[in-house]
Protein backbone atom coordinates (compact mmCIF):
# COMPACT_ATOMS: atom_id res chain seq x y z
CA UNK A 1 0.00 0.00 0.00
CA UNK A 2 1.29 3.66 -0.74
CA UNK A 3 1.61 6.09 1.87
CA UNK A 4 0.88 9.94 1.24
CA UNK A 5 2.66 13.11 2.22
CA UNK A 6 0.42 16.17 2.29
CA UNK A 7 2.52 19.49 1.34
CA UNK A 8 -0.15 22.33 2.50
CA UNK A 9 1.77 26.50 1.87
CA UNK A 10 1.19 28.94 4.60
CA UNK A 11 1.85 33.03 4.78
CA UNK A 12 1.67 33.77 0.85
CA UNK A 13 1.47 31.82 -2.63
CA UNK A 14 4.47 31.69 -5.15
CA UNK A 15 7.04 30.52 -1.64
CA UNK A 16 8.30 27.91 -3.76
CA UNK A 17 5.56 24.98 -2.58
CA UNK A 18 6.18 22.99 -6.15
CA UNK A 19 9.98 22.84 -6.35
CA UNK A 20 10.00 21.85 -2.78
CA UNK A 21 7.53 19.23 -3.37
CA UNK A 22 9.43 18.03 -6.34
CA UNK A 23 12.75 17.90 -4.21
CA UNK A 24 11.48 16.00 -1.96
CA UNK A 25 10.29 13.30 -4.49
CA UNK A 26 13.92 13.91 -5.97
CA UNK A 27 15.60 12.82 -2.42
CA UNK A 28 12.98 10.34 -2.00
CA UNK A 29 13.71 8.48 -5.29
CA UNK A 30 17.56 9.12 -4.59
CA UNK A 31 16.89 6.43 -2.19
CA UNK A 32 15.61 4.19 -4.54
CA UNK A 33 11.71 4.69 -3.71
CA UNK A 34 8.92 4.93 -6.16
CA UNK A 35 6.84 8.33 -6.31
CA UNK A 36 3.88 9.62 -7.91
CA UNK A 37 2.93 13.28 -7.36
CA UNK A 38 -0.25 14.80 -7.41
CA UNK A 39 -1.30 18.45 -7.38
CA UNK A 40 -4.74 19.61 -5.64
CA UNK A 41 -5.59 23.19 -7.55
CA UNK A 42 -8.19 24.54 -5.31
CA UNK A 43 -10.18 26.74 -8.42
CA UNK A 44 -13.45 26.07 -9.99
CA UNK A 45 -11.59 25.10 -13.80
CA UNK A 46 -12.22 21.95 -14.55
CA UNK A 47 -8.17 22.69 -15.90
CA UNK A 48 -6.00 25.85 -16.48
CA UNK A 49 -6.10 25.11 -20.36
CA UNK A 50 -8.40 27.39 -20.71
CA UNK A 51 -6.97 30.69 -18.36
CA UNK A 52 -4.92 33.10 -19.88
CA UNK A 53 -0.69 32.71 -19.52
CA UNK A 54 -0.98 36.01 -17.90
CA UNK A 55 -3.30 34.11 -14.70
CA UNK A 56 -1.85 30.91 -14.49
CA UNK A 57 1.65 30.80 -16.19
CA UNK A 58 2.37 28.05 -18.76
CA UNK A 59 -0.27 24.96 -19.18
CA UNK A 60 2.00 21.78 -18.45
CA UNK A 61 0.58 18.95 -21.16
CA UNK A 62 1.09 15.81 -20.11
CA UNK A 63 1.78 12.57 -22.27
CA UNK A 64 -1.84 11.71 -21.99
CA UNK A 65 -2.74 14.92 -23.52
CA UNK A 66 -3.91 16.39 -19.86
CA UNK A 67 -3.46 19.90 -19.57
CA UNK A 68 -2.36 20.79 -15.93
CA UNK A 69 -0.66 22.98 -13.60
CA UNK A 70 3.01 24.35 -14.69
CA UNK A 71 4.28 22.25 -11.15
CA UNK A 72 4.10 19.18 -12.93
CA UNK A 73 6.30 20.46 -15.18
CA UNK A 74 8.82 20.33 -11.91
CA UNK A 75 8.21 17.15 -10.70
CA UNK A 76 8.78 15.55 -14.43
CA UNK A 77 12.24 17.48 -14.69
CA UNK A 78 13.20 16.65 -11.03
CA UNK A 79 11.90 13.43 -10.43
CA UNK A 80 11.98 12.29 -14.10
CA UNK A 81 8.79 10.75 -14.83
CA UNK A 82 5.96 10.88 -17.19
CA UNK A 83 3.19 11.83 -15.53
CA UNK A 84 -0.64 11.78 -16.56
CA UNK A 85 -3.74 13.55 -16.04
CA UNK A 86 -4.57 11.93 -12.93
CA UNK A 87 -1.70 14.12 -11.27
CA UNK A 88 -3.63 17.14 -11.14
CA UNK A 89 -6.95 17.58 -9.93
CA UNK A 90 -9.33 20.84 -9.88
CA UNK A 91 -12.38 21.47 -7.62
CA UNK A 92 -13.98 21.99 -11.27
CA UNK A 93 -13.24 17.95 -11.69
CA UNK A 94 -14.41 17.10 -8.32
CA UNK A 95 -17.43 19.35 -7.92
CA UNK A 96 -18.23 17.83 -11.91
CA UNK A 97 -18.18 14.08 -10.87
CA UNK A 98 -19.96 14.89 -7.86
CA UNK A 99 -22.80 16.60 -9.68
CA UNK A 100 -23.15 14.08 -12.66
CA UNK A 101 -23.21 11.04 -9.87
CA UNK A 102 -25.90 13.34 -8.58
CA UNK A 103 -27.92 13.69 -11.94
CA UNK A 104 -26.91 10.25 -12.74
CA UNK A 105 -29.11 9.08 -9.38
CA UNK A 106 -25.99 7.61 -7.24
CA UNK A 107 -26.86 9.24 -4.32
CA UNK A 108 -30.80 8.73 -4.54
CA UNK A 109 -32.50 9.86 -1.60
CA UNK A 110 -29.25 11.93 0.05
CA UNK A 111 -28.58 15.60 0.53
CA UNK A 112 -25.12 16.00 -1.55
CA UNK A 113 -22.72 17.74 0.39
CA UNK A 114 -18.93 18.88 0.63
CA UNK A 115 -18.46 16.66 3.58
CA UNK A 116 -19.22 13.67 2.60
CA UNK A 117 -19.52 13.82 -0.66
CA UNK A 118 -16.87 15.90 -2.08
CA UNK A 119 -14.19 14.88 0.22
CA UNK A 120 -14.63 11.30 -0.61
CA UNK A 121 -14.49 11.93 -4.34
CA UNK A 122 -11.39 13.90 -3.55
CA UNK A 123 -10.19 11.20 -1.88
CA UNK A 124 -10.58 8.47 -4.18
CA UNK A 125 -8.61 10.44 -6.41
CA UNK A 126 -5.50 9.83 -4.44
CA UNK A 127 -6.21 6.34 -4.33
CA UNK A 128 -6.63 5.97 -7.89
CA UNK A 129 -3.36 7.42 -8.34
CA UNK A 130 -1.63 5.19 -5.82
CA UNK A 131 -3.57 2.18 -7.47
CA UNK A 132 -2.28 3.28 -10.70
CA UNK A 133 1.14 4.05 -9.74
CA UNK A 134 1.69 1.17 -7.44
CA UNK A 135 4.36 3.79 -6.04
CA UNK A 136 5.74 3.38 -2.65
CA UNK A 137 5.08 7.34 -1.38
CA UNK A 138 2.57 9.49 -3.04
CA UNK A 139 3.51 13.24 -2.56
CA UNK A 140 0.01 15.70 -3.01
CA UNK A 141 0.50 19.29 -2.94
CA UNK A 142 -2.01 21.31 -2.26
CA UNK A 143 -2.52 24.38 -4.07
CA UNK A 144 -2.92 27.49 -2.47
CA UNK A 145 -1.94 28.77 0.90
CA UNK A 146 -3.94 27.56 4.11
CA UNK A 147 -7.08 29.59 4.69
CA UNK A 148 -8.10 30.08 1.38
CA UNK A 149 -11.78 29.55 0.91
CA UNK A 150 -11.95 27.02 -1.86
CA UNK A 151 -9.28 24.84 -0.07
CA UNK A 152 -11.11 23.71 2.55
CA UNK A 153 -12.64 20.54 0.97
CA UNK A 154 -8.87 19.74 -0.18
CA UNK A 155 -7.62 20.06 3.46
CA UNK A 156 -10.53 18.31 5.05
CA UNK A 157 -9.91 15.31 2.62
CA UNK A 158 -6.27 15.04 3.33
CA UNK A 159 -7.17 15.18 7.25
CA UNK A 160 -9.87 12.21 6.78
CA UNK A 161 -6.98 10.54 5.15
CA UNK A 162 -5.20 9.91 8.36
CA UNK A 163 -8.18 7.93 9.86
CA UNK A 164 -8.62 6.19 6.69
CA UNK A 165 -5.22 5.00 5.91
CA UNK A 166 -3.62 5.20 9.50
CA UNK A 167 -1.43 7.63 10.86
CA UNK A 168 1.71 5.49 10.57
CA UNK A 169 1.26 5.89 6.67
CA UNK A 170 0.40 9.99 6.01
CA UNK A 171 2.83 12.33 6.68
CA UNK A 172 2.03 16.54 7.13
CA UNK A 173 4.45 18.56 5.42
CA UNK A 174 4.12 22.64 5.62
CA UNK A 175 6.01 25.41 3.33
CA UNK A 176 6.03 28.73 4.81
CA UNK A 177 7.94 31.82 4.57
CA UNK A 178 9.69 33.55 6.87
CA UNK A 179 9.71 37.28 6.22
CA UNK A 180 12.67 39.71 6.97
CA UNK A 181 12.09 43.09 8.50
CA UNK A 182 14.91 45.13 7.59
CA UNK A 183 14.11 47.54 10.35
CA UNK A 184 15.03 45.19 13.27
CA UNK A 185 17.14 42.97 10.57
CA UNK A 186 15.38 40.06 11.42
CA UNK A 187 13.19 37.49 10.46
CA UNK A 188 9.69 36.42 11.70
CA UNK A 189 8.28 33.71 12.83
CA UNK A 190 4.39 34.83 13.43
CA UNK A 191 3.29 34.47 10.16
CA UNK A 192 4.14 30.89 10.34
CA UNK A 193 2.91 30.40 13.95
CA UNK A 194 -0.65 31.64 12.41
CA UNK A 195 -0.64 29.18 9.57
CA UNK A 196 0.10 26.57 11.67
CA UNK A 197 -2.71 27.30 13.55
CA UNK A 198 -4.88 27.71 10.75
CA UNK A 199 -4.06 24.44 9.79
CA UNK A 200 -4.57 23.32 13.44
CA UNK A 201 -8.11 24.50 13.37
CA UNK A 202 -8.53 21.81 10.18
CA UNK A 203 -7.64 19.13 12.30
CA UNK A 204 -4.14 19.13 11.10
CA UNK A 205 -0.89 19.11 12.93
CA UNK A 206 1.88 19.17 10.54
CA UNK A 207 5.05 17.15 11.38
CA UNK A 208 7.49 19.04 9.34
CA UNK A 209 7.61 22.48 8.59
CA UNK A 210 9.71 23.71 5.68
CA UNK A 211 10.70 27.31 6.25
CA UNK A 212 11.64 29.31 3.32
CA UNK A 213 13.09 32.77 3.50
CA UNK A 214 15.30 34.61 1.37
CA UNK A 215 18.01 35.22 4.25
CA UNK A 216 19.77 32.31 6.29
CA UNK A 217 17.88 30.77 9.49
CA UNK A 218 19.44 30.94 12.95
CA UNK A 219 18.88 28.47 15.27
CA UNK A 220 17.32 30.46 17.41
CA UNK A 221 14.18 30.53 14.68
CA UNK A 222 14.46 26.72 14.55
CA UNK A 223 13.61 26.43 17.95
CA UNK A 224 10.91 29.14 18.50
CA UNK A 225 8.85 27.30 15.14
CA UNK A 226 9.89 24.26 16.98
CA UNK A 227 8.27 25.81 20.41
CA UNK A 228 5.04 27.51 18.75
CA UNK A 229 3.90 25.11 16.61
CA UNK A 230 4.57 21.92 18.50
CA UNK A 231 7.18 19.99 15.71
CA UNK A 232 10.26 18.90 16.71
CA UNK A 233 13.02 20.75 16.25
CA UNK A 234 14.74 18.30 13.70
CA UNK A 235 11.81 18.98 11.65
CA UNK A 236 11.80 22.23 11.45
CA UNK A 237 13.65 22.58 8.02
CA UNK A 238 15.35 25.66 7.11
CA UNK A 239 14.88 26.00 3.10
CA UNK A 240 17.03 29.59 1.96
CA UNK A 241 16.62 31.03 -1.06
CA UNK A 242 19.55 29.22 -3.31
CA UNK A 243 21.25 30.29 -6.99
CA UNK A 244 19.56 27.39 -9.08
CA UNK A 245 16.24 25.57 -7.81
CA UNK A 246 18.62 22.66 -8.84
CA UNK A 247 20.36 22.89 -5.47
CA UNK A 248 16.87 22.40 -3.32
CA UNK A 249 16.93 19.12 -3.34
CA UNK A 250 20.63 18.93 -1.92
CA UNK A 251 19.62 22.00 0.06
CA UNK A 252 17.13 19.59 2.02
CA UNK A 253 19.24 17.05 1.89
CA UNK A 254 21.45 18.36 3.91
CA UNK A 255 19.25 19.04 6.41
CA UNK A 256 18.41 15.25 7.63
CA UNK A 257 14.87 15.70 5.36
CA UNK A 258 15.25 12.35 3.39
CA UNK A 259 16.19 10.26 6.35
CA UNK A 260 13.64 12.26 8.73
CA UNK A 261 10.78 11.08 6.44
CA UNK A 262 12.05 7.65 5.80
CA UNK A 263 12.40 7.27 9.50
CA UNK A 264 8.50 9.14 9.80
CA UNK A 265 6.98 6.69 7.28
CA UNK A 266 9.14 3.43 7.95
CA UNK A 267 10.01 3.69 4.17
CA UNK A 268 12.73 0.74 2.93
CA UNK A 269 15.15 2.59 1.47
CA UNK A 270 18.65 2.50 0.06
CA UNK A 271 21.41 5.00 0.88
CA UNK A 272 20.47 8.27 -0.92
CA UNK A 273 22.59 8.71 -4.32
CA UNK A 274 22.25 12.27 -5.32
CA UNK A 275 25.83 12.17 -7.51
CA UNK A 276 24.15 12.75 -10.55
CA UNK A 277 22.54 16.43 -9.00
CA UNK A 278 26.03 17.46 -7.24
CA UNK A 279 27.56 16.96 -10.50
CA UNK A 280 24.58 18.97 -12.43
CA UNK A 281 24.94 22.01 -9.21
CA UNK A 282 28.26 21.87 -9.69
CA UNK A 283 28.23 22.50 -13.61
CA UNK A 284 25.30 25.09 -12.94
CA UNK A 285 27.89 26.82 -10.24
CA UNK A 286 31.10 27.00 -12.88
CA UNK A 287 31.33 30.51 -14.87
CA UNK A 288 30.21 29.73 -18.20
CA UNK A 289 30.14 31.83 -21.46
CA UNK A 290 26.86 33.13 -22.13
CA UNK A 291 24.58 32.53 -25.41
CA UNK A 292 22.46 35.34 -26.07
CA UNK A 293 18.49 33.84 -26.94
CA UNK A 294 15.76 36.23 -27.72
CA UNK A 295 12.48 35.00 -26.93
CA UNK A 296 9.33 36.71 -28.69
CA UNK A 297 6.23 36.28 -27.12
CA UNK A 298 3.33 37.69 -26.36
CA UNK A 299 2.87 36.70 -22.54
CA UNK A 300 6.85 37.92 -21.55
CA UNK A 301 5.64 40.29 -18.91
CA UNK A 302 4.99 36.60 -16.82
CA UNK A 303 8.11 34.66 -16.92
CA UNK A 304 6.20 32.03 -15.52
CA UNK A 305 3.76 31.83 -19.19
CA UNK A 306 7.12 30.54 -20.44
CA UNK A 307 8.43 28.26 -17.74
CA UNK A 308 9.70 24.49 -19.74
CA UNK A 309 10.81 26.86 -22.29
CA UNK A 310 13.48 28.80 -20.18
CA UNK A 311 14.33 25.74 -18.28
CA UNK A 312 14.93 23.48 -21.68
CA UNK A 313 17.01 26.45 -22.80
CA UNK A 314 19.07 26.41 -19.47
CA UNK A 315 19.43 21.83 -19.94
CA UNK A 316 20.44 22.72 -23.34
CA UNK A 317 23.07 25.38 -22.54
CA UNK A 318 24.31 23.06 -20.12
CA UNK A 319 25.03 20.63 -22.65
CA UNK A 320 27.51 22.73 -24.57
CA UNK A 321 29.34 24.07 -21.52
CA UNK A 322 27.40 27.65 -21.89
CA UNK A 323 25.21 29.88 -19.81
CA UNK A 324 22.03 31.47 -21.33
CA UNK A 325 21.60 35.45 -21.49
CA UNK A 326 17.96 34.93 -22.14
CA UNK A 327 16.01 38.32 -23.74
CA UNK A 328 12.53 38.93 -23.41
CA UNK A 329 11.17 40.76 -26.35
CA UNK A 330 6.95 41.59 -26.19
CA UNK A 331 6.46 40.97 -29.73
CA UNK A 332 3.94 43.61 -29.68
CA UNK A 333 6.92 46.15 -29.84
CA UNK A 334 8.53 44.70 -32.31
CA UNK A 335 5.61 45.98 -34.58
CA UNK A 336 7.33 49.20 -33.91
CA UNK A 337 9.26 50.74 -37.19
CA UNK A 338 12.59 50.91 -35.45
CA UNK A 339 12.31 47.98 -33.64
CA UNK A 340 14.81 46.12 -34.97
CA UNK A 341 17.39 47.10 -33.04
CA UNK A 342 15.52 44.43 -29.93
CA UNK A 343 17.12 41.88 -32.16
CA UNK A 344 20.71 42.70 -32.85
CA UNK A 345 22.22 40.93 -30.26
CA UNK A 346 20.60 37.95 -30.84
CA UNK A 347 22.52 34.81 -31.62
CA UNK A 348 19.43 32.76 -31.40
CA UNK A 349 15.56 33.56 -31.77
CA UNK A 350 13.09 31.28 -30.11
CA UNK A 351 9.35 32.08 -30.54
CA UNK A 352 7.54 29.80 -28.26
CA UNK A 353 3.08 29.05 -28.07
CA UNK A 354 0.71 30.74 -27.86
CA UNK A 355 -3.33 31.86 -29.00
CA UNK A 356 -4.50 35.02 -30.65
CA UNK A 357 -3.77 37.71 -32.75
CA UNK A 358 -2.35 40.06 -30.68
CA UNK A 359 1.74 40.26 -31.31
CA UNK A 360 1.88 38.03 -34.29
CA UNK A 361 2.90 40.65 -36.39
CA UNK A 362 5.83 41.57 -34.59
CA UNK A 363 6.66 37.89 -34.57
CA UNK A 364 6.22 37.53 -38.60
CA UNK A 365 9.05 40.50 -38.09
CA UNK A 366 11.11 38.15 -35.93
CA UNK A 367 10.86 35.20 -38.13
CA UNK A 368 11.77 37.34 -40.97
CA UNK A 369 15.07 38.78 -39.38
CA UNK A 370 16.05 34.97 -38.42
CA UNK A 371 15.69 33.98 -42.12
CA UNK A 372 17.55 36.71 -43.76
CA UNK A 373 20.55 37.31 -41.30
CA UNK A 374 20.71 33.88 -40.95
CA UNK A 375 20.60 33.79 -37.11
CA UNK A 376 19.31 30.07 -36.12
CA UNK A 377 15.91 29.97 -35.19
CA UNK A 378 13.63 27.48 -32.81
CA UNK A 379 9.51 28.12 -33.45
CA UNK A 380 7.60 26.09 -31.08
CA UNK A 381 3.63 25.50 -32.13
CA UNK A 382 2.45 29.14 -33.19
CA UNK A 383 6.51 29.31 -33.51
CA UNK A 384 6.43 27.48 -36.50
CA UNK A 385 2.58 29.00 -37.42
CA UNK A 386 4.70 31.97 -37.09
CA UNK A 387 7.55 30.86 -39.65
CA UNK A 388 5.18 29.21 -41.62
CA UNK A 389 3.65 32.07 -42.69
CA UNK A 390 6.64 34.44 -42.94
CA UNK A 391 8.23 32.18 -45.44
CA UNK A 392 4.95 31.57 -47.22
CA UNK A 393 4.82 35.70 -47.60
CA UNK A 394 8.05 35.56 -48.88
CA UNK A 395 7.22 32.39 -51.27
CA UNK A 396 3.88 33.44 -52.58
CA UNK A 397 4.79 37.25 -52.93
CA UNK A 398 2.18 38.22 -50.69
CA UNK A 399 1.92 39.74 -47.25
CA UNK A 400 -1.51 38.34 -46.88
CA UNK A 401 -0.39 35.05 -46.42
CA UNK A 402 -1.87 34.17 -42.82
CA UNK A 403 -3.42 31.39 -40.53
CA UNK A 404 -7.26 31.47 -40.26
CA UNK A 405 -6.84 32.03 -36.78
CA UNK A 406 -5.67 35.49 -37.05
CA UNK A 407 -7.39 36.73 -40.19
CA UNK A 408 -10.68 34.30 -41.01
CA UNK A 409 -10.65 35.83 -44.61
CA UNK A 410 -7.03 35.52 -45.96
CA UNK A 411 -6.85 34.11 -49.72
CA UNK A 412 -3.36 32.09 -48.54
CA UNK A 413 -4.81 30.18 -45.51
CA UNK A 414 -1.40 28.79 -44.73
CA UNK A 415 -2.26 27.81 -41.52
CA UNK A 416 -6.03 26.26 -40.95
CA UNK A 417 -8.47 24.53 -38.73
CA UNK A 418 -7.58 20.70 -38.46
CA UNK A 419 -10.49 19.18 -39.89
CA UNK A 420 -11.49 17.66 -36.80
CA UNK A 421 -11.55 21.45 -35.41
CA UNK A 422 -13.83 22.03 -37.63
CA UNK A 423 -16.73 20.55 -36.30
CA UNK A 424 -15.96 21.73 -32.49
CA UNK A 425 -17.71 24.25 -30.88
CA UNK A 426 -16.30 24.01 -27.15
CA UNK A 427 -13.10 25.40 -25.95
CA UNK A 428 -11.93 23.19 -22.78
CA UNK A 429 -10.16 20.42 -23.38
CA UNK A 430 -10.70 19.90 -27.30
CA UNK A 431 -7.44 20.62 -28.51
CA UNK A 432 -5.46 18.07 -30.37
CA UNK A 433 -3.87 17.65 -27.09
CA UNK A 434 -1.04 15.09 -25.84
CA UNK A 435 1.51 12.43 -27.27
CA UNK A 436 1.34 11.87 -31.38
CA UNK A 437 3.96 10.30 -33.31
CA UNK A 438 6.09 12.01 -35.76
CA UNK A 439 8.09 10.35 -38.76
CA UNK A 440 11.21 12.72 -39.53
CA UNK A 441 12.76 12.63 -43.21
CA UNK A 442 16.53 11.23 -43.64
CA UNK A 443 19.58 13.27 -43.22
CA UNK A 444 17.06 16.63 -42.11
CA UNK A 445 18.22 18.73 -39.26
CA UNK A 446 15.82 17.24 -37.44
CA UNK A 447 16.24 13.68 -37.70
CA UNK A 448 19.80 14.79 -37.14
CA UNK A 449 19.11 16.31 -34.33
CA UNK A 450 17.13 13.47 -32.54
CA UNK A 451 19.39 10.58 -34.40
CA UNK A 452 16.17 8.48 -35.02
CA UNK A 453 13.19 9.06 -37.37
CA UNK A 454 10.14 7.61 -35.29
CA UNK A 455 9.46 10.51 -32.57
CA UNK A 456 6.65 10.95 -30.20
CA UNK A 457 5.80 14.67 -28.68
CA UNK A 458 3.31 16.37 -26.78
CA UNK A 459 0.92 18.85 -28.73
CA UNK A 460 -1.21 21.41 -28.06
CA UNK A 461 -2.81 23.15 -30.68
CA UNK A 462 -6.16 23.39 -32.85
CA UNK A 463 -4.24 25.06 -36.04
CA UNK A 464 -2.17 23.15 -38.62
CA UNK A 465 -0.09 23.66 -41.80
CA UNK A 466 -2.33 23.64 -44.66
CA UNK A 467 -1.30 21.02 -47.08
CA UNK A 468 -2.69 22.29 -50.28
CA UNK A 469 0.31 24.99 -50.17
CA UNK A 470 2.40 22.15 -49.00
CA UNK A 471 4.04 21.76 -52.65
CA UNK A 472 4.61 25.84 -53.41
CA UNK A 473 6.05 26.34 -49.99
CA UNK A 474 8.56 22.81 -50.62
CA UNK A 475 9.84 24.11 -54.30
CA UNK A 476 10.96 27.40 -52.74
CA UNK A 477 13.13 25.65 -49.92
CA UNK A 478 11.08 25.17 -46.57
CA UNK A 479 11.12 21.14 -45.92
CA UNK A 480 8.63 19.04 -44.37
CA UNK A 481 11.10 17.56 -42.21
CA UNK A 482 8.51 15.82 -39.77
CA UNK A 483 5.02 14.33 -40.79
CA UNK A 484 2.40 12.63 -39.00
CA UNK A 485 3.15 8.67 -39.97
CA UNK A 486 -0.18 8.64 -42.07
CA UNK A 487 2.00 11.85 -43.90
CA UNK A 488 -1.62 13.91 -43.44
CA UNK A 489 -0.09 16.71 -40.77
CA UNK A 490 3.27 18.84 -40.84
CA UNK A 491 4.69 18.44 -37.74
CA UNK A 492 8.40 19.77 -38.39
CA UNK A 493 9.59 22.22 -40.57
CA UNK A 494 12.71 23.59 -41.67
CA UNK A 495 14.49 25.66 -44.59
CA UNK A 496 17.32 24.33 -47.02
CA UNK A 497 19.38 27.67 -47.35
CA UNK A 498 19.75 28.63 -43.63
CA UNK A 499 22.25 27.90 -40.85
CA UNK A 500 19.05 26.36 -38.72
CA UNK A 501 15.65 27.62 -38.88
CA UNK A 502 13.93 24.61 -37.58
CA UNK A 503 10.06 24.91 -35.76
CA UNK A 504 7.71 21.81 -34.56
CA UNK A 505 4.07 21.63 -34.56
CA UNK A 506 4.33 20.38 -30.66
CA UNK A 507 5.69 21.33 -27.78
CA UNK A 508 9.38 20.03 -27.62
CA UNK A 509 10.13 21.98 -24.02
CA UNK A 510 8.10 19.38 -22.30
CA UNK A 511 10.07 16.77 -22.55
CA UNK A 512 13.41 18.42 -21.79
CA UNK A 513 15.52 17.78 -18.53
CA UNK A 514 18.52 18.74 -16.66
CA UNK A 515 21.17 16.47 -17.63
CA UNK A 516 19.40 15.35 -20.58
CA UNK A 517 18.32 18.19 -22.91
CA UNK A 518 15.51 18.13 -25.77
CA UNK A 519 17.59 17.61 -29.21
CA UNK A 520 15.67 20.56 -30.84
CA UNK A 521 16.60 22.66 -27.83
CA UNK A 522 20.43 21.33 -27.72
CA UNK A 523 21.27 21.65 -31.33
CA UNK A 524 19.64 25.21 -31.56
CA UNK A 525 21.93 26.11 -28.89
CA UNK A 526 24.20 24.50 -30.03
CA UNK A 527 24.43 26.81 -33.62
CA UNK A 528 23.82 29.51 -31.67
CA UNK A 529 27.10 29.56 -30.09
CA UNK A 530 29.15 29.78 -32.56
CA UNK A 531 27.11 32.88 -34.20
CA UNK A 532 28.45 36.38 -33.44
CA UNK A 533 26.35 39.43 -33.12
CA UNK A 534 27.27 43.12 -32.70
CA UNK A 535 28.51 44.31 -29.68
CA UNK A 536 30.27 40.37 -28.68
CA UNK A 537 33.64 39.18 -29.92
CA UNK A 538 35.20 36.38 -29.68
CA UNK A 539 36.96 35.98 -26.20
CA UNK A 540 41.07 37.01 -26.47
CA UNK A 541 43.32 34.00 -26.44
CA UNK A 542 44.74 34.59 -22.67
CA UNK A 543 48.62 33.51 -22.88
CA UNK A 544 51.69 34.32 -20.78
CA UNK A 545 53.28 35.71 -24.53
CA UNK A 546 50.51 38.09 -24.90
N1 LIG B 1 -2.81 29.12 -31.58
C1 LIG B 1 -2.19 28.04 -32.29
C2 LIG B 1 -3.11 26.85 -32.45
O1 LIG B 1 -4.09 26.73 -31.77
C3 LIG B 1 -0.89 27.61 -31.63
C4 LIG B 1 -1.10 26.94 -30.32
C5 LIG B 1 0.14 26.88 -29.46
O2 LIG B 1 1.12 27.55 -29.71
N2 LIG B 1 0.11 26.05 -28.43
O3 LIG B 1 -2.88 26.01 -33.27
Amino acid sequence: MSKYIFVTGGVVSSVGKGISVASVGTILKSRQITISVQKLDPYLNVDPGTMSPYQHGEVFVTQDGAETDLDLGNYERFIDVNLTAESNITSGQIYSAVIAKERRGDFLGGTIQVVPHVTSEIKERFKQLAQSSQAEVVIIEVGGTVGDIEGQPFLEAIRQMRNDVGRENVLYIHVTLLPYLSSTQELKTKPTQHSVNELRRMGIQPDIIICRSDYPIAEGIRDKISLFCDVNRQAVIPLPTVSTIYEVPLVLEETGLGQLIVDQLSLKADQPDLSQWRKLVRCLEECREPVTITLVGKYVELRDAYYSVREALHHAALYHNKDINLLWVQSEDLERDDSEALLRSAQGILIPGGFGVRGIEGMVKAARYARNNEIPYLGLCLGMQVMVIEFARFALGSEKANSTEFDAATPYPVIDLLPEQKETADKGGTMRLGNYPCQLVEDSRAAKAYGQSLVYERHRHRFEFNNKFRPQLQAAGMLCSGLSPDGRLVEVCELDNHPWMVSCQFHPEFGSRPGRPHPLFRDFVGVAKNILREGAQPPLPLSSSL
